[in-house]
């Protein structure tokens, strides 16, 4: 925690582009911004990424999530945003402290997220779900 730059971002050391603070959660531009207003939103307390932050931290970060882009619509006009967060190094998390990405979207900004679908693994569904039971 002590190396952990996002901690850095909440106790004032680093420099950040701060959107929005309450007393749970932190919210600020990412430095590789994909889009303008590109936004990461952060607990205030430590946590590595979802699976070990408590429900109560999630349950702020959700309220702050929906507050800001609620701003971005009413102030900027948003009306396209995508809301991602990686959690694992497997599944391209970076930095090891939980954020979410408010990432606004629009017309011809060249962006493109493309998944590799597989509709063929509908016939396993029902033995997935039975791992689950
Ligand atoms: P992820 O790959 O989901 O872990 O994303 C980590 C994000 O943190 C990347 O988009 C980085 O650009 C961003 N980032 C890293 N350091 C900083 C920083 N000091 N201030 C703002 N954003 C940062
Ligand atoms: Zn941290």
């Amino acid at each position: 925690m002590d190396d952990c730059i996002f901690c850095k971002i909440v106790k004032g050391e680093l420099k950040s582009w701060k959107v929005y603070e309450d007393d749970f959660t932190y919210a600020f531009f990412d430095i590789n911004p994909i889009s303008e207003y590109h936004t990461l939103v952060i607990p205030k307390k430590h946590y590595e990424n979802i699976f070990d932050i408590t429900e109560n931290d999630f349950l702020h970060l959700s309220k702050t999530m929906k507050k800001i882009t609620n701003m971005y619509n009413k102030k900027l006009g948003m009306k396209n945003i995508q809301i991602i967060c990686n959690s694992g190094s497997e599944a391209q998390q970076d930095v090891f402290h939980i954020h979410f990405h408010i990432i606004p979207r629009h017309k011809g900004d060249n962006q493109d997220i493309k998944w590799t679908t597989h509709k063929e693994w509908q016939e396993n569904f029902d033995k997935l779900l039975e791992k689950l039971s």
